[in-house]
């Protein structure tokens, strides 16, 4: 338990920098301050202890750190020991761990950005694809459900991203097609109650919404739940 709080937080953090990086340049250099650019030493760089040590500010500008940067860290930490207590629903532990290790920092940086890298979606097909070896592809579902995914696109393109598009379609290629249709779901009625609450307590409209942070949402709910979800799906047919 202790080996995955220490690489939950080092993946976090790293994934995370990979996630925000606008050129390939970042590999070789060391991670620097958003705000004045200063590189940061070794002990600016422990994941989340240097965001409290440091007083949530940059130590030489002041600035205050994002918190998106810790809130990755802690999330991935907890979202990789909670496995160890409670059994996956869907029995494929090699894809919960590439998942939350890809779509976590993704969705925080949609969070703050509303962008969806593609360089992220990319290493997500190859990984999924390499990691599940080619396992769940199944050309026919997977062409339906593509078609379907861009027919919506093109119906709703006001309120989803062709980002979404892609993200869904990468998904649909690394998981089972029944986890890929209760996801997909899952995502709308989870940000759906989302904006319920939300609009409870604001007047206005909301603005653009970022929809990364519900799929992720939704897929691991879905990767605890596939069971009780696969028999809610079966048992109203029957
Ligand atoms: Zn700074």
């Amino acid at each position: 338990m202790f080996v995955m709080i220490i690489l939950g937080g080092i993946c976090a953090s790293f994934v995370y920098a990979v996630t925000s990086m606008e050129n390939v340049s970042f590999i070789y250099r060391r991670s620097e301050c958003d705000n004045c650019k200063h590189k940061l030493g070794w002990h600016e760089l422990i994941p989340v202890l240097s965001y409290f040590f440091q007083k949530r500010k940059c130590l030489w500008c002041k600035q205050k750190i994002d918190i998106s940067y810790p809130a990755c860290e802690i999330l991935m930490i907890v979202l990789y020991i909670v496995p160890l207590f409670f059994s996956l629903g869907l029995k494929d532990y090699t894809l919960y761990y590439l998942i939350v290790t890809l779509l976590l920092p993704m969705s925080l940086y949609d969070f703050r950005t509303l962008i969806i890298p593609n360089h992220m979606n990319l290493l997500f097909l190859i990984t999924g694809l390499f990691l599940t070896n080619l396992y769940y592809v199944e050309p026919l579902w997977d062409i339906g459900a593509i078609l379907i995914l861009h027919l919506v696109y093109f119906l709703f393109s006001e309120s989803i991203g062709y980002g979404d598009i892609k993200l869904f379609t990468v998904l649909t290629l690394v998981t089972p097609i029944n986890f890929f249709i209760y996801a997909f779901f899952l995502t709308y009625i989870v940000g759906g109650l989302f904006v319920i609450i939300l609009t409870l307590y604001r007047e206005k409209m909301i603005p653009k919404i970022p929809l990364v942070p519900f799929i992720s949402t939704a897929i691991i709910l879905n990767f605890f739940l596939y069971e009780e979800i696969d028999q809610i799906y079966y048992g109203g047919f029957l």
